[in-house]
């Protein structure tokens, strides 16, 4: 059987090993921290999964595929809560969404902003066209969602090292000396992939706040996205809140040392927004605040190619803000590319990206 080395596990090198693993392959994967830490971007409470993606078909696809994924993962990472778009325009992103999702057979529904509002104890819809309810859409566990999927690599015989590692020709140098070597070397490092390949991925690091606000058993609902406006979360979800996040970029940082909690103005500027779209929470207590980051390529797509030199190592990473999702989903293509059943797909091609329409928000570049 062919053996393969993972470096990064994040969702996208977690969901790779367990599947290769699951294949057959001998895996090793190897990752500075314990998967689930909080300096990973796939670390952390929540992450919704949706597949409105505006007119881009694929990501749709991709993330439809996806869910069925994680529902068969169990372990409770996937909330099946549905995800609620609040739409300020009739022929926006959301419309194009709507008729890409139903083009796919995809479940979703366009509301009345009254009918939707009923999804949530109290919610201003005064602004809202519409309200397009993506039933089958929902909200997955972050953290707990990489641990579940490195607890099944590890069941199916992946070995996990704990350690930092480095390109070396084709081979996987370890910070203790240690070398590894494979048939398929694959780094799947998030914002670190930037800094190991400077001159193959572009990626700008970005710093992003989120608040989780205590609410009672009366707001567990959908999670929401109010795409022209930049914010996205969800209602309760048992055992953390009630999610507020800005998407606008926010500062560069450096991943290595960005903070871990979010700022006094963080907090601020999601509670505006909480005490604008829900009213009835504003005065509700922060549970808590954690602070994150973006890895983003330029124009939100994610990478995925051979390196020009060394051809048996991959670059696997660019999840910009809207990767999580999409991770075991992923694995399958890159799965079926290693195993020679199918050519790397060239939306994740390196060479030159220019900045598009975002996959995330309005608000947000690209
Ligand atoms: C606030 C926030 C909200 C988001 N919301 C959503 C959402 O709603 N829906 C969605 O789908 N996505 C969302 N995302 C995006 C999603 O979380 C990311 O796209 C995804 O987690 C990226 O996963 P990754 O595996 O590429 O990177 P990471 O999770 O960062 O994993 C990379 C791993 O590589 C390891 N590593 C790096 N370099 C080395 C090295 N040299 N040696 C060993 N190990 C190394 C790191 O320690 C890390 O564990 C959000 C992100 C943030 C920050």
């Amino acid at each position: 059987m062919p053996a393969a080395i993972v470096i990064g596990a994040g969702v996208f090198g977690a969901s790779l090993a367990d599947l290769l693993a699951r294949k057959g392959w001998e895996v090793t994967l190897v990752d500075r921290f314990e998967p689930g830490h909080p300096r990973a971007e796939s670390g952390g409470e929540t992450r919704l999964i949706r597949c409105s993606h505006g007119p881009d078909d694929f990501y749709a696809r991709s993330a439809r595929r996806a869910l069925a994924l994680w529902r068969e993962l169990g372990e409770g990472v996937l909330v099946e809560s549905g995800v609620a778009w609040f739409v300020r325009r009739e022929n926006g992103w959301e419309a194009e969404s709507e008729r890409v999702l139903r083009a796919a057979g995809i479940p979703v529904e366009r509301l009345s902003p009254e009918d939707g509002a009923r999804m949530f104890p109290s919610v201003a819809v005064d602004d809202l066209a519409f309200v397009l309810h993506e039933p089958e859409a929902g909200v997955l566990r972050a953290a707990d969602g990489v641990r579940a999927l490195v607890r099944r690599a590890r069941e199916a015989g992946a070995r996990f090292v704990t350690g930092e590692a480095r390109p070396d020709g084709g081979r996987v140098r370890l910070a203790d000396g240690g070398l590894l070597e494979a048939d398929a070397v694959v780094w799947a490092c998030g914002a670190w992939l930037g800094r190991l390949f400077p001159e193959l991925v572009p990626m700008r690091v970005t710093f992003q706040q989120l608040v989780l606000f205590e609410a009672g058993r009366e707001w567990d609902g959908p999670g929401w996205v109010d795409f022209d406006a930049a914010f996205y979360g969800h209602a309760r979800v048992e055992g953390l809140g009630f999610k507020v996040g800005p998407d606008m970029d926010g500062a560069e940082v450096d991943p290595d040392t960005r903070p871990l909690e979010a700022t006094a103005e963080g907090i601020a500027t999601a509670r505006e927004y909480l005490s604008r779209r829900f009213p009835a929470l504003a005065e509700a207590p922060v549970a808590s605040a954690p602070g994150c980051h973006y890895g983003l390529t330029p124009d939100g797509q994610f990478v995925f190619a051979p390196h020009p030199v060394e051809n048996s190592n991959w670059l696997l990473g660019g999840g910009s803000g809207h990767g999580y999702k999409h991770g075991p989903a992923l694995a399958e293509h890159v799965a079926a590319v290693l195993g020679g059943e199918a050519q790397p797909e060239p939306r994740f091609a390196l060479g030159e990206r220019l900045a598009k329409r975002s996959l995330r928000t309005a608000g947000a570049t690209p």
